[in-house]
């Protein structure tokens, strides 16, 4: 198991099921610049980012609870969302 507690490993809580996890376990999620929500598997893109844990399911739960909604104080439509588990989906 991998101790989160160790301060040397940065981590960031999900917003799907709210656990703190070491960074390369989760996938950020990015606002652009330009407004536009997206998955960043890179860890590339720049902008605004929150973050989910590498599965669907935690992307499903951030999305009922509208935590990313939250987190980047905007509407994001549900095509966004859809584009997003399936990029989730391929990248497992
Ligand atoms: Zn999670």
């Amino acid at each position: 198991m991998v101790d989160v507690q160790n301060r040397k490993i940065p981590v960031r809580m999900c917003t799907g099921c709210g656990e703190q996890k070491p960074k390369k376990e989760l996938v950020r999620v990015v606002k652009s610049p330009e407004g536009e929500i997206s998955l960043d598997l890179t860890g590339k893109k720049s902008g605004r980012g929150a973050y989910v844990c590498r599965n669907v399911d935690c992307l499903k739960k951030a999305r009922k609870a509208r935590r990313l909604e939250r987190a980047f104080s905007c509407q994001i439509p549900e095509e966004v969302y859809d584009r997003m588990e399936e990029e989730m989906q391929k990248g497992e």
